[in-house]
């Protein structure tokens, strides 16, 4: 018989993913309080790396084989796993930035995308800002779908639904072959949370379950290839994408985003959904 550990985690262990949720959402503002022209990703790395170690965290980037950095960094046409460089940054790059913690052996996971600020074409901004925009309104509306969900499906099909029915003429790509994810003692957890509607109804949705969804959504074509590094993932057609990331339990009361110091409070409002503090008990 082969034993599989639940993707439905007891009270105790949700609680217990509070505080890595809190530390990557620590390491993010950090990061985004730093972008500039002029700032180069390891730069940004370094800040993540510093708020995660005083925190008495470890980077769980750092964790996985082969990969040495506290965040991925994807500009314009990367979408995703952008390893830092010393690239100076230059406004009007879209800028993903990706982290997360290891704490008391529980793990966060998140990530936002931003417009570098400063003197840049408004036809080079404009259409980038929006793709952002839309790409993080569809995050909260999988997240809303969470918390109404009986299937996780659900949530794919309100990823998908918020995308096509906010982008501009001609539609965005969504990724297919990169998908959100289970989250708590690994960082990388069954099930997989689809950001598009699938056939399959997906696992049930009731309290336990601690998921990282990830959208990520391109201006063009959502096919991509991984650069010569092992890592990048861009776009084929060169258009820029956009990648925004929270860690959510689903629990007896509610839900809670954990990579959000409100939990979620502001963003959801819209949604009409209230998250609720995990108890642990
Ligand atoms: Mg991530
Ligand atoms: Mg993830």
């Amino acid at each position: 018989m082969v034993l599989r550990s639940s993707i439905y985690k007891k009270p105790a262990h949700l609680r217990a993913m509070v505080e890595p949720g809190l530390i990557t959402a620590a390491a993010l503002d950090a990061v985004r309080a730093l972008i500039a022209p002029g700032v180069t990703t390891l730069e940004l790395d370094a800040a993540a790396s510093r708020v995660i170690t005083a925190r008495g965290a470890k980077s769980n980037f750092q964790m996985v084989r082969g990969y040495r950095h506290t965040i991925c960094a994807s500009v314009n046409e990367q979408v995703v796993h952008g390893i830092p460089n010393d690239r100076p940054l230059v406004a009007g790059d879209l800028l993903s930035i990706d982290a997360g913690a290891e704490y008391a052996g529980w793990n966060g996971d998140s990530a936002f995308t931003v417009v570098v600020p400063g003197d840049a074409p408004e036809e080079l901004v404009a259409p980038r800002r929006r793709l952002s925009e839309v790409t993080e309104g569809s995050l909260w509306a999988g997240i809303a779908a969470l918390s109404r969900a009986s299937h996780l499906g659900e949530v794919g099909a309100a990823i998908e639904d918020y995308i096509e029915a906010n982008a501009p003429e001609g539609g965005y790509g969504i990724l297919r072959d990169y998908v959100g994810h289970g989250i708590g003692r690994k960082m990388h957890e069954s099930p997989s949370i689809f950001n598009y509607r699938v056939p399959e109804r997906g696992a049930e949705v009731r309290p336990g379950l601690a998921v990282a969804i990830e959208p990520m959504v391109v201006i063009g074509d959502q096919e991509t290839l991984v650069e010569d590094d092992g890592w990048t993932v861009s776009t084929v057609d060169g258009t820029a994408g956009s990648h925004w990331e929270h860690s959510v339990a689903v629990h007896d009361g509610g839900i809670w985003v954990l990579t959000a110091p409100d939990g979620g409070a502001e963003k959801l409002a819209p949604f009409g959904v209230v998250p609720k503090e995990i108890d642990g008990r």
